[in-house]
């Protein structure tokens, strides 16, 4: 596969990215609120020469036609966290109590710029391209918003879609993987109910905080018991609460559990064994009245196309060198990418770009310390290289659509 070379414009550019950069990690707006990046990236996309849309509240979207071929679609997300920063970077959030702690400022930039290159350079490629900006991944909300406000009927279908996300590797490293890549994530709630009492006499209570402590120890055996060995399944009990004094016994008791899975099956699975053991345990404590069940915070499963990601992944070692490109192994971590591609039927693939600098890397992972000194996406201290994590990050979006809209021979037109 032969790609074009668009990028001899690519340093030129770079200051406006990394200027843009810098703005949009000093402005970080929390999920759904991303109105003044959304007005950023609308103004640039435009600047650019794409046709741009607001939809779904925050979410941008620019479509660039530029003749026959194939329709891709590129995402990035938007959105920042309630996280103080303490990166001490002279371009730190000004907002207090906010930051771009996940690297979706470096998704923004990176795709703008990917956006940038592909408008300048129309002679060397042939299709339609849709810059896709959405908001409110960290609450699993965003993309269902974009897909409510009729996405799938305001935009071209793509024939294909790609999302990537910065990782604590070393910069300029990119990871691919074909099938899943990022776990389904499912948070619940669950109530229990029980009947109060003076804390004296028991004998005339139920008691919800024995029946949650039997549920919390009977939920561990899922994993452990039910789930194929060598299979993927996290079931966590984040939280446990109940009553308000030593000689109360309460009425009832709230757990939430977070699920982490791979595959749909066992998703599947573990969601009716919870079911199973907390209504089992309700009836063997005689509890007065049914429990309730409340999921929230859903992130579907990210399972890249193998067909797609291993298109992606050639293009990638032709392009920056097979030795920047390896299997990356699935992350836990999870997403709401793939709810896009889904919406309109379209086969995707997601990859990493590594954000440490080198020497810091191989320090660590001489040290065996990457996970204790390179703080991660999400921590006050995430703090991605701009160089060369920037310059990175925008060919490999430009680079996975045009191994789609390069023309046939690949040498342009
Ligand atoms: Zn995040
Ligand atoms: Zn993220």
């Amino acid at each position: 596969m032969s790609i074009p070379d668009i990028f001899a414009t690519l340093d030129a550019q770079l200051d406006w990215q990394r200027d843009l950069y810098k703005d949009l990690h000093r402005h970080p707006e929390l999920s759904s609120e991303e109105n003044r990046t959304a007005e950023r990236i609308e103004s640039e996309l435009a600047g650019i020469g794409y046709a741009v849309q607001r939809i779904g509240g925050t979410g941008v979207v620019g479509v660039l036609e530029n003749g026959t071929g194939a329709t891709v679609l590129s995402r990035a997300d938007i959105d920042a966290l309630p996280v103080t920063e303490d990166t001490g970077l002279d371009y730190s959030s000004e907002n207090d109590g906010v930051m771009h702690a996940c690297g979706h400022d470096m998704h923004i930039a990176c795709l703008l710029g990917a956006a940038k290159l592909l408008a300048e350079h129309q002679d060397a490629w042939s299709g339609t391209h849709i810059a896709l900006f959405q908001p409110a991944e960290e609450t699993a909300a965003g993309a269902q918003a974009m897909i409510d406000d009729g996405l799938v009927t305001k935009v071209p279908k793509p024939d294909v879609a790609f999302g990537q996300h910065v990782m604590t590797t070393e910069a300029g490293a990119v990871g691919t993987t074909a099938g899943p890549v990022l776990s389904a994530g499912d948070s619940l709630k669950i109530t229990v109910y029980g009947r109060g009492a003076h804390g004296s006499m028991p004998h005339n209570s139920v008691d919800p905080v024995v029946l949650a402590a039997s549920i919390v120890l009977r939920l561990q055996t899922i994993v452990s018991r039910e789930i194929e060995p060598g299979h993927f399944a996290v079931v966590t009990i984040g939280a446990s609460n109940a009553g308000t004094k030593s000689n109360i016994i309460p009425d009832r008791a709230e757990l939430l559990l977070n699920l982490r899975t791979y595959d749909e099956g066992i998703r599947t699975h573990i969601m009716e064994s919870i079911a199973r053991i907390v209504r089992g345990e309700c009836a063997t404590a005689g509890s007065p009245k049914d429990p309730e069940f409340e999921y929230y915070d859903q992130f579907p499963l990210t399972d890249n196309d193998a067909d797609t990601n291993a298109r992606v992944t050639e293009a990638f070692a032709a392009h920056f060198g097979a030795d920047r490109v390896s299997h990356t192994a699935p992350y836990t971590a999870s997403e709401d990418f793939s709810r896009v591609p889904d919406a309109f039927g379209t086969p995707y693939a997601y990859w990493t770009v590594g954000c440490v600098p080198t020497d810091v890397y191989q320090k660590a992972v001489t040290a065996g310390t990457v996970s204790k000194d390179i703080p991660a996406n999400h921590s006050p201290c995430f703090a991605p290289a701009i160089d060369p994590t920037l310059a990175v990050g925008t060919q490999t979006q430009a680079v996975a659509a045009l191994a789609y809209l390069a023309p046939a021979g690949g040498a342009g037109r």
